[in-house]
């Protein structure tokens, strides 16, 4: 066997203190698991389960990288998440079981075109152009959970340009970590590799070009991005 050309490479993540990488395999993400950014958005916190979607696994950015304004957009966000990062799969995972499958956390950024979302949430239609867009990823560093524990609570945070954006706990979050991995794996077989961005607070706005972003998690290291033109 061989290919018709060289296969890309390899989607990877950082690890924190050391050269190690981390493969990644799919990126899942939670929409609405915040209420206030529920109620940001205009839907009742209470009347809905979680909502998943997806993004390429290639669309992981590094901490410190310069990523283009993206195209076929003029409202870029920023929603800054906890990600779990998946080290044993399953199905059916239940909720008790579910943070032995977690390798490990980082902080990264559900960077959303909102102006696409609104078309597509107004035509009923996917939200893939919304989201799953390149380098719309971008991944601090993985601390693996035996030195991070499994944070369910601390502060939540996100600045542009210095000033603070985003901030709130992470004990606010209406799906916990294991609640999302047990519902994530009744609809697809998780595997090693898979990143799950588990949503984000009220707070989330506009980015424009040659805004620097800073965020992070309690415990984890920081993420830092900027923007810049195409
Ligand atoms: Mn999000």
């Amino acid at each position: 066997m061989r290919y018709v050309f060289e296969p890309p490479p390899q989607p990877s993540v950082a690890v924190a203190g050391g050269i190690d990488r981390f493969p990644v395999r799919r990126i899942f993400c939670v929409g609405r698991n915040y209420a206030d950014h529920v109620r940001e958005m205009g839907n009742d916190p209470k009347s809905e389960p979680p909502i998943f979607f997806t993004k390429p696994a290639d669309a992981v950015a590094e901490s410190g990288a310069a990523i283009p304004y993206p195209l076929n957009t003029a409202e870029l966000h920023h929603e800054v998440e906890l990600v779990a990062a998946i080290g044993l799969g399953g199905i059916a995972i239940e909720p008790d079981a579910a943070l032995q499958h977690v390798w490990g956390y980082a902080v990264g950024v559900d960077l959303t075109r909102r102006d696409r979302q609104a078309d597509a949430k107004k035509a009923g239609a996917p939200w893939d152009v919304a989201k799953g867009f390149d380098q719309s990823a971008p991944v601090g560093a993985l601390t693996p959970q035996a030195r991070s524990g499994h944070p369910s609570g601390g502060p939540i945070w996100l600045s542009v340009n210095g000033q603070l954006r985003q901030q709130a706990d992470l004990a606010a979050m209406i799906w916990s970590v294991s609640e999302i991995i047990a519902a994530l794996s009744r609809s697809w077989a998780l595997a090693a590799g898979d990143l799950i961005f588990t949503g984000t607070p009220a707070g989330v706005g506009p980015l424009r070009i040659g805004d620097v972003v800073e965020c992070g998690v309690a415990g984890l290291p920081t993420l830092s991005f900027s923007v810049i033109a195409r």
